[in-house]
């Protein structure tokens, strides 16, 4: 007996050293740095428990204008891979630019789409092909767990085709198909599934209308009976629901899906579609 336990003992000390190695693999864990919400979503669908994800624009604040910290900073600089879109977010072109990444290691959804309208992810074609760049990358970087971020993908590509499919069924016989948004980030959709967006504000939320903009946005509502102004999250309601009392129409919630907030923290990008499909088939009477 008395041989017994200073073998134990002897192993656990042998151990322990290999333990502590593995433990701090956890430093090898592949770090994905993401510019916003819907970027965050696809790197931690495909990623799973083998990648941490992070997201540079937190919960609850509207991303267009971000501003980074010096942490963040570095953050974009460490990570294995940056998943951002240039030319919506300066501060974030900044970090890139600054941070000197090796070729491969960066996405850019800009250049994976038609992003003129620098609204993409609402266009599930848009996180199609994004889920492939990160599947690539991760498979690239990780190789050990390539099998993983290819089924992974495949999983995502597949609910977000299903989306597609949805969406177009859904908005195809519909008595209207003006939609009056909060601010203009619903381009990609209403292309993809034959809309027309009346924005209140500019691409960037901060930009507001004039008197005579918001004169002509009210004449169209009557005009076309349009039933329902459309507001958001993470902006103020407030013109939205001007423009509501003064034509009788109402207001509903039509997420850009930039960000989550307070109110949609249990939600993800495929619910947050699907509940803007239910509000656009609803306000626009589609069968
Ligand atoms: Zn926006």
């Amino acid at each position: 007996m008395m041989r017994i336990i200073p073998m134990k003992v002897l192993a656990l000390l042998l151990l322990a050293p290999l333990l502590v190695a593995c433990g701090g693999s956890d430093s090898g864990t592949i770090r994905v740095e993401t510019a916003f919400y819907p970027f965050a979503y696809v790197a931690e669908q495909v990623g799973g428990a083998d990648v941490e994800v992070d997201s540079l624009t937190s919960p609850g604040v509207e991303p267009h204008d971000l501003e980074l910290r010096p942490k963040q900073v570095g953050a974009v600089q460490t990570a294995d891979l940056v998943v951002y879109q240039r030319h919506f977010q300066a501060a974030v072109d900044d970090a890139v630019d600054q941070a000197g990444r090796k070729p491969g290691t960066t996405i850019d959804v800009a250049k994976l789409v038609d992003a003129r309208d620098p609204h993409t992810w609402l266009d599930p074609a848009t996180m199609v092909a994004l889920t492939a760049a990160v599947r690539d990358r991760l498979v690239e970087l990780d190789p050990d767990h390539a099998a993983t971020y290819r089924a992974n993908a495949d999983k995502l590509t597949a609910a977000l085709m299903t989306l597609d499919h949805d969406l177009r069924a859904g908005l195809a016989h519909c008595e209207r198909d003006t939609i009056v948004t909060s601010h203009e980030a619903f381009g990609h959709l209403a292309k993809r599934y034959g809309l027309t967006q009346v924005p209140i504000a500019g691409v960037d939320p901060s930009a507001e209308p004039s008197p005579a903009q918001l004169a002509s946005i009210s004449r169209l509502v009557e005009k076309q009976h349009v039933t329902t102004i459309f507001t958001e999250e993470l902006v103020s309601p407030a013109i939205a629901d001007a423009i509501a009392r003064e034509t009788g129409a109402h207001t509903a919630t039509l997420d850009p899906i930039e960000g989550l907030s307070d109110d949609t923290s249990d939600q993800t990008y495929l619910t947050l579609m699907r509940q803007n499909l239910e509000a656009i088939r609803k306000a626009n009477a589609c069968s």
